[in-house]
Formats: structure tokens, C-alpha cells, sequence
């Protein structure tokens, strides 16, 4: 009704529920009660100061002010007065403005009176932010001045009149100017208040660590209610193993985030990022601080890497699935071929014995191919049984030389059709390890058929030997060699650094053999450029070696 709601205006961070909102109006209100009151009080001293000879009784007016203080007093015990103090307040500047304006008739009209009535009135104009509470207010002085002028003839040639209805004029048009701030600084500040409570961050506004205000967020990360919060130190929210290093941070200015423990209500210790910077909060130099609660990002990139895996596994299963059909699809095409080839002979009754040469022929293709979809189907066996872990290494004395020749023999046997010169070995006669033997002659098969798949038929060699603390193979090729930027992934599922249109294969070779090198404790490595070849390097530790 009167002083409108200037003070919950200006306040920067307001009360966020109704209750918290009724507390702040009425502490403002009381503290207006209080002013006037004082004012009032003090007034008297004033005028017995400046004006010993004026009108002035201290006791009418102790009673205006006791009026007021008893106001004041009810609001305390009674609900009715705490429910309408705007209505107490309302009737205490009226009753003040009664009281002087029976002063202002006691001293005749005096001019000083004139001039302290003009003061009273505009002091208490300006408190008034609705229309109609100004108007009556309006309504009340202009009759109260009215009345004065027929009591005091000697107003009437005066410009108290004139003069007074101008300020009331004045008060009522400049009131729409004032409600036209407030009404603005109320938009802000509800916008204000939308974005300090609806932000995912918790905010919370600290002097020296003493807590002046939380945002909504901030209550659900700490688990307190806003009013427990606030007056509490910043330290009651924080793990006491931070409570130093924090501390040592409220007189700073320049303070780049950083990670700290949270204490929650329920004693829980709490991952937060935290961002502070000085700020000015009821006029106060007070510290801006935004709490992130860890645990809400981690499950946001957790979430979000979940998804990624999910369609990145969707995507290489889909390729792999395009690759495996193709890979499959070629030996059972020519196995198809040659069959039906066979089966049209046989119909047409063709003299087999004559034809030796021929079935010879297409027995060996079958064989070849029947072995290639085997390495296709088994490699997949490996890998499905590596996924379940149930891929398990025999232990065994494995001489790597014996393996290497053999493993040697066998692929040049297989590509002997191609013209590629014979790949080399540089080993000393023999080197024991532990070792799984059909797993090792698998590492050595798989990398030495990549050299002649990839080798550009050029010469392949096999290097064998030991350190004091490693044992190593290398198989070298001088063919495409591998782009740096697929380096990284070769060794993993169906990853392929070549077009499946280039060059065949699944892409699970190098992962099985990681997967069995690492088996046994060992490591794999490349060195490769496009263009000049490849160095794949097989670590086992010394500790390996049979003794
Ligand atoms: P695959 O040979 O069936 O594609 P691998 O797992 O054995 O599968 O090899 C993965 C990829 O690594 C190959 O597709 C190829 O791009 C690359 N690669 C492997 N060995 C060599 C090599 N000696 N030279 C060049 N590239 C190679």
C-alpha cells in the first residue's frame, strides 16, 4: 500500500517463496516504522534547537512517536499486525503529518512552518509508489491546508496554499515516472532471478566466506535448504581436507577454477568444479562463486562416450559384416564354379581317366579354397573367443627359429606361383621361450603372409634375436608401407589401413596376433612409410626365454 516495494526491488537476490518473501517486506517495513519514528523524534530537537520559541511540546509529540513504536511493538505479537503493517505504516505517516500540521496551527502560520510542512510532504510524497495510497494521502493534505487557511486568516494572502497543491500536483505526476523504474528494475530483477535459479550451476554469493546467498541449484548439490544455508560458512560445505587451500582463496581476486571436495548434507564427499570472482552484492564486496557438481559431467561424458562406442561398434560390425560377406563370397563363388564345371563333365559322361589332369586341377582349387574359408572361419573363432575370454594359452618350450623357418617354408611353399624372391632369415640357431606353439606359428604365419599381401613382391626378411632384456622378431617388408594417421589402428577389430577393394582380408590378422603376443607378456610394434615398407616388431621379455 505505501513505500511499494522498493526494498525487495533493490535487493539483488530476493526471497524465493512466498514465507521468505512475507519476512523480507515485513523487517522492511518495521525498519520504516523505525525511521519515522526516530525522524519524528529527532525533529523536535531541531526545531527546539533553531526555533526555542516555537509551539514544539516534546509530550504530543513523544506520544505520536510512542504511536508508532507501539506499531511497531504489535507487529511482534500479533499476526493481524504483521499482516497489515503496509496499513500501520500508512497510518503512522498520516498520523505524523496530523501532528505537525497541528503544530504548524498552533505557531499562527508561521513561515518556518510553511517551509516544514512543504519538507514533511515531500519527504513523505516520495515514499509512495501506488496511485491510489498517494492520492488519499493527497486528498488528506490538501484538506488538512484547507482547514489551516480558514483558521489562520493570515495564510490566506500567502502562497502556502498555492505552493503546497503544486508539490501534491507534482508528487502524483512524477509518481508515474517512479512506478515506470520500479517496474523495470522489478523486470529485471525477475529475469535476474529466473536465470540465478534456473541455472543447472550452483550459484552461491560468500564475504569472507560467510554465506549471503544460494541459488536453487546450490541446494540440491549440497543437500541444505536455502535459509540453512545462508549465514553458514563456506567452509561447513567442504571436505575439512580442502578447508586450508580453500580458505587461503577468499581474499584473492583472480582465482582460476578449480577442482575441490565437497560435504553434503548427508555427509557425502562430492567432486565439484569451482569459478569465483569479486562482486558487488548489497553494496558489499562479496565473491561470485559457480559450483559444478562433478558427478553431473562425468555421467554427461560417460553417457556421451557411451554412445559414441555404441554407434562407433555399430559402424565397424556393419563394415565388417560387408567385408566378411565379400571374403566369404569369393571361395564359395569358384568352389560353386568348379563344381558345376565338374558336374556338367560328369553329365556329358566324359572319360574321367582321361581327364586326370583336370579333376587333379579342381581338387587342388577346392582344397585351396576350403583352406582360405577355414582361415576366415577361424579367424573369427579366435576373435569371438577372445571377446569371451575364453582364449587360453598351452604353455610349452617353443623354439622361435624351428617356428620362424617353418612358417617361412609354408608361405613360400603357398606363393611359390608368385615370383617373389625368398624371404631371408637372420636368426641364431635356435632361441627358446615359453610359449603357446600353434598361437606363436600363428603370430608368425599372420605377419609374414601381411609382408607378401602387402610387400609389393619385394623382398621380405625375418629377423630373430635377444637383448639382456628382450626378445625380438622382426618382420620387414618393403612394400605400401602404412599411413601415420591408421598406424593407431591396425592392431585393432576389423580395422583396415587398405580398401577392401584393393586388397583382400578381414582386418582381425594383427588384432589376433596383439591378442596372443600380449598373452604372453609381450608387445607389438610397427615403423612403417607409405611407400617403403614395414617393420612389424614383436616384443617378448627376457623373463620369457625357456631356461
Ligand atoms: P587384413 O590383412 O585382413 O586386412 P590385418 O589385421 O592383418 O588384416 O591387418 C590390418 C591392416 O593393416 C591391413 O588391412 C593393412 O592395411 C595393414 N597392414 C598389415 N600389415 C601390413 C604390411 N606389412 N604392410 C602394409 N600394411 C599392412
Amino acid at each position: 500500500m505505501v513505500f511499494g516495494r522498493w526494498q525487495k526491488v533493490l535487493k539483488l537476490a530476493v526471497s524465493q517463496n512466498e514465507n521468505e518473501q512475507f519476512i523480507q517486506e515485513l523487517k522492511t517495513y518495521r525498519r520504516i516504522l523505525v525511521l519515522a519514528g526516530t525522524v519524528y523524534l529527532l525533529w523536535w530537537f531541531a526545531v527546539k534547537l533553531s526555533l526555542p520559541q516555537a509551539y514544539n511540546p516534546f509530550l504530543s509529540r513523544s506520544l505520536v512517536v510512542a504511536i508508532i513504536f507501539a506499531f511497531l511493538g504489535w507487529t511482534y505479537v500479533a499476526a493481524w499486525a504483521q499482516n497489515n503493517i503496509r496499513l500501520l505504516v500508512f497510518a503512522s505517516v498520516w498520523l505524523i503529518t496530523a501532528h505537525f500540521y497541528y503544530l504548524f496551527y498552533e505557531n499562527g502560520g508561521d513561515s518556518n512552518w510553511i517551509v516544514g510542512t512543504y519538507i514533511t510532504v515531500i519527504a513523505i510524497n516520495l515514499c509512495f509508489v501506488h496511485t491510489p495510497s498517494l492520492l488519499a494521502y493527497s486528498i488528506f493534505v490538501a484538506f488538512l491546508s484547507s482547514a489551516v487557511v480558514v483558521l489562520i486568516p493570515s495564510l490566506r494572502d500567502s502562497i502556502f496554499l498555492p505552493g503546497l497543491l503544486t508539490i501534491l500536483l507534482q508528487a502524483n505526476i512524477s509518481l508515474r515516472t517512479r512506478q515506470g523504474i520500479i517496474k523495470n528494475l522489478m523486470e529485471s530483477n525477475e529475469r535476474f532471478q529466473l536465470l540465478f535459479h534456473s541455472t543447472f550451476d550452483g550459484i552461491l554469493v560468500h564475504e569472507n566466506g560467510r554465506i549471503l546467498n544460494v541459488n536453487e541449484s546450490m541446494t540440491k548439490i549440497s543437500g541444505f535448504a536455502r535459509h540453512e544455508l545462508i549465514g553458514k560458512s563456506v567452509l561447513d560445505i567442504l571436505d575439512p581436507s580442502v578447508h586450508t587451500s580453500v580458505s587461503a582463496k577468499f581474499s584473492l581476486d583472480d582465482i582460476p577454477p578449480y577442482q575441490t571436495k565437497g560435504l553434503t548434507k548427508d555427509g557425502k564427499i562430492i567432486e565439484v568444479e569451482v569459478r569465483a570472482k569479486p562482486f558487488i552484492y548489497d553494496r558489499r564486496p562479496a565473491k561470485l562463486v559457480t559450483v559444478q557438481d562433478m558427478r553431473d559431467r562425468k555421467k554427461a561424458e560417460e553417457e556421451k562416450i557411451k554412445s559414441l562406442t555404441l554407434a562407433e561398434n555399430i559402424r565397424v560390425r556393419d563394415e565388417f559384416i560387408s567385408i566378411a560377406s565379400h571374403e566369404l563370397k569369393t571361395p564359395i563363388s569358384s568352389l560353386r564354379l568348379q563344381t558345376q564345371m565338374l558336374e556338367k563333365d560328369l553329365r556329358r559322361n566324359v572319360n574321367l581317366a582321361g581327364g586326370a589332369e583336370e579333376v587333379e586341377e579342381a581338387v587342388q582349387l577346392f582344397k585351396r579354397q576350403i583352406d582360405r574359408l577355414t582361415e576366415l572361419v577361424d579367424s573369427m573363432l579366435d576373435v569371438s573367443r577372445i571377446s569371451a575370454g575364453r582364449f587360453i594359452i598351452e604353455w610349452d618350450e617353443v623354439d622361435l627359429v624351428k617356428l620362424s623357418r617353418q612358417a617361412i617354408d609354408l608361405l613360400s611353399t603357398q606363393n611359390s606361383s608368385t615370383g617373389a624372391p625368398p624371404i631371408l632369415l637372420h636368426a641364431p640357431t635356435e632361441l627358446k621361450m615359453q610359449g603357446d606353439h600353434r598361437r606363436l606359428e600363428q603370430v608368425l604365419e599372420n605377419l609374414l603372409s601381411n609382408a607378401i599381401k602387402y610387400g609389393a613382391g619385394k623382398q621380405i626378411t625375418v629377423k630373430i634375436g635377444s637383448s639382456s632384456e628382450e626378445i625380438l622378431i622382426e618382420v620387414l617388408d618393403q612394400g605400401i608401407g602404412i599411413e601415420a594417421h591408421a598406424i593407431h589402428k591396425i592392431f585393432e577389430r576389423f580395422e583396415r589401413a587398405v580398401s577392401s577393394r584393393n586388397i583382400s582380408g578381414l582386418g582381425l590378422g594383427l588384432y589376433i596376433t596383439r591378442q596372443i603376443v600380449e598373452a604372453h607378456g609381450g608387445h607389438l610394434s610397427v615403423e612403417s612409410e607409405p611407400g617403403r615398407g614395414s617393420n612389424f616388431r614383436v616384443h617378448f621379455k627376457k623373463s620369457q626365454a625357456a631356461k
